[in-house]
């Protein structure tokens, strides 16, 4: 295979020019940007705004490709700790191992030659939606009108056009994300059966799926088990959601699995320091939050943050990917 030539487009040069110019002026040490998609979409979708579409993937990953040095996880991980990091340093990573992941994002990142890792809860491998795709099914699904689960003690929802259902998706989810695992289970068998049943396609990767994206460069990490806030579960059960994700993958991949990001990823609100510890303990060699801006070689290793640039154009998109660089 063939090198991807880095565009000659004025924007591109000038993207590369400015980083190098004021990663020179940095002091302390280059940073990295660790960047975090979950889904990538075929079509735009008016209830998963934040996803991107496969357009959309496309040009933030030719815009990486040109603008920026992409490191596979490992080897920023590493550089990052041994003050060796090349400037506009970026490393790619997909949240909860999406099917998407495999089907649209893997032809892209092998179209530029990018390294990714995807971050993958083992329990879904072979069969089951991730609770929040399970409410926005079926909320898609509701009939127009008013959705009143004041008897669950989550609410009433107005679903009279797409904007009202997308804020009721958000807020919905929001309030399951927190509700313990057995009565976000009957809040959501509750929905799904308003919604007339269940009629959502799999969503999650498969094990070959799993296996086909080790083999292209794309690195296997774990996300636990079955995705809960590990703040809302006790200690034996944390540390066997952190300890299995593990074994479940490297069971699957036959590699050993080096990587480790807390679900939700909010520091205090969604993992605290026992979290940090039984990964650190499990063998993980890195652990990831989803904290906003760029890794610095001061961060801990098992607490550094990711995060996805929102803007919907390139020019933003670039800028705001070098302001976290030097920030
Ligand atoms: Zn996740």
């Amino acid at each position: 295979m063939t090198a991807y030539v880095r565009s000659r487009h004025p924007g591109a040069r000038l993207v590369r020019f400015a980083g190098d110019r004021l990663a020179r002026q940095e002091s302390g040490g280059r940073r990295l940007c660790i960047i975090n998609y979950h889904r990538v979409l075929t079509r735009p979708d008016p209830l998963m705004e934040a996803e991107p579409h496969l357009a959309v993937f496309r040009w933030q990953m030719k815009l990486l490709a040109d603008g920026f040095n992409v490191l596979s996880l490992a080897e920023a991980v590493d550089l990052l700790a041994r003050g060796r990091l090349p400037s506009r340093a970026v490393a790619i990573t997909f949240d909860d191992g999406y099917r998407s992941v495999h089907d649209l994002a893997l032809p892209v990142l092998r179209e530029f030659m990018l390294p990714a890792t995807v971050f993958v809860s083992s329990g879904f491998l072979d069969h089951g939606n991730m609770w929040n795709d399970r409410i926005l099914e079926a909320v898609r699904r509701m009939p127009e009108g008013t959705l009143d689960l004041s008897t669950h003690g989550a609410g009433c929802y107005q679903l009279a056009n797409q904007e009202l259902r997308r804020q009721s998706v958000r807020q919905l989810t929001e309030t399951a994300k927190y509700l313990p695992p057995d009565g976000r289970s009957v809040l959501i068998a509750e929905l799904e059966r308003r919604a007339g049943g269940v009629d959502a396609p799999d969503l999650m990767l498969t094990p070959d799926m799993v296996r086909a994206l080790a083999r292209s460069n794309v690195e296997i990490g774990a996300h636990t088990v079955s995705h809960p806030i590990l703040t809302s579960l006790d200690d034996d059960s944390a540390r066997r959601e952190i300890v299995t994700c593990k074994r479940d993958l490297e069971a699957v991949t036959g590699n050993t699995v080096r990587f480790f990001a807390y679900p939700n990823g909010k520091e205090g609100r969604d993992f605290d320091q026992r979290h940090v510890t039984m990964a650190r303990e499990a063998g993980y060699t890195a652990a990831f939050t989803t904290a906003l801006g760029a890794a610095s070689s001061g961060n801990d290793r098992f607490r550094l943050p990711r995060s996805l640039p929102w803007d919907s154009n390139p020019l933003l998109f670039s800028l705001r990917l070098l302001r976290w660089l030097l920030a």
